[in-house]
């Protein structure tokens, strides 16, 4: 990816743990590489195709001297998260934050904290099969879409289901949400468990009737094995009502694991289950 550079900016503020940085201040020099595609600016030659680093510079400062943070790591989060809110080109940010004045008795160059961010894509699949299923679901796509650090929700079309695992219970509503977002994939998990708390979901019997289930079926290309969060979701690839939302969104997406296509994945399962009818009929 193409990259936009501000090398050693100087800003004059008050960060640190000692009380003697917040009072005298000290100087400090942040670097910012903004990835993203500068071709269409490369091409018109018109600065609104691009991101102005004038721009960028003056956000920097103005953050910098916005509070006073104990740690470089605070201060590096905020200006990479705020660059990725606000310039919504860029696709991912490194930001070191030096400084070269530490307090800490000894000859250096600079101490400094180096990170990287960027925005991920992520599928979520919702379910729900108690009380006010389209409400439910309704509520989780609102509460998705007013956090701060998801953008561009897509949502696939609800559909019904037969109830899966356990038979004796009613039958499903269903969708697949496509979000981006700077939420790591635990942080994901856990805005979604709070949703289901809200939907005061509970968890009674495994695969049983709940008001509101959401998984992450996917993260980018991220592959986790932890019993708490494993991506991609374990079972999608055996599930109709999942691969059928998610083809509406992204029909030739690839499987990280499975190197398949969704789409094709989808057909497959569809032809089983076909099959598996007529063999009821027959039998
Ligand atoms: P299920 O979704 O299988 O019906 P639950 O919603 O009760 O069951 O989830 C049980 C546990 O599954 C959660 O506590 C969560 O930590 C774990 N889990 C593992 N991988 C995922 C994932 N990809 N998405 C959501 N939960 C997951
Ligand atoms: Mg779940």
């Amino acid at each position: 990816m193409d990259q936009i550079i501000v090398k050693n900016l100087e800003v004059f503020c008050h960060h640190g743990v000692y009380k003697e940085e917040n009072v005298l201040g000290q100087k400090f020099l942040v670097s910012a590489v903004l990835y993203l595609n500068t071709r269409k600016a490369g091409r018109s030659d018109v600065l609104t195709d691009s991101i102005s680093y004038g721009d960028v510079c003056r956000m920097i400062m103005a953050e910098m001297k916005k509070q006073n943070d104990n740690l470089l790591e605070r201060v590096a989060e905020r200006l990479a998260q705020k660059i990725l809110l606000d310039f919504s080109m860029v696709e991912k940010v490194s930001i070191e934050v030096k400084k070269p004045w530490a307090p800490v008795m000894m000859h250096l160059d600079y101490a400094s904290v180096k990170i990287e961010r960027s925005w991920h894509k992520a599928y979520i699949g919702a379910g729900s099969n108690m009380g006010d299923r389209a409400a439910y679901l309704k509520m989780a796509e609102e509460q998705l879409e007013k956090n701060e650090e998801i953008r561009n929700l897509r949502a696939a079309k609800v559909i019904e289901t037969e109830p899966y695992g356990y038979l004796e219970q009613d039958q499903f509503l269903n969708t697949v949400y496509e979000i981006e977002t700077l939420l790591e994939p635990d942080e994901l998990l856990e805005v979604l468990q709070n949703i289901e708390k809200e939907a005061k979901r509970t968890r009674e019997i495994h695969w049983g009737p709940r008001t509101l289930d959401l998984d992450i079926l996917l993260y980018d290309h991220f592959v986790t094995e932890e019993e708490t969060l494993i991506l991609p979701h374990p079972e999608m690839q055996k599930r109709l009502f999942v691969l059928e939302p998610l083809c509406e969104l992204n029909p030739y997406g690839v499987h990280p694991l499975l190197k398949i296509r969704f789409c094709d994945m989808r057909d497959e399962l569809r032809a089983m289950e076909q099959k598996n009818r007529r063999m009821e009929i027959k039998g």
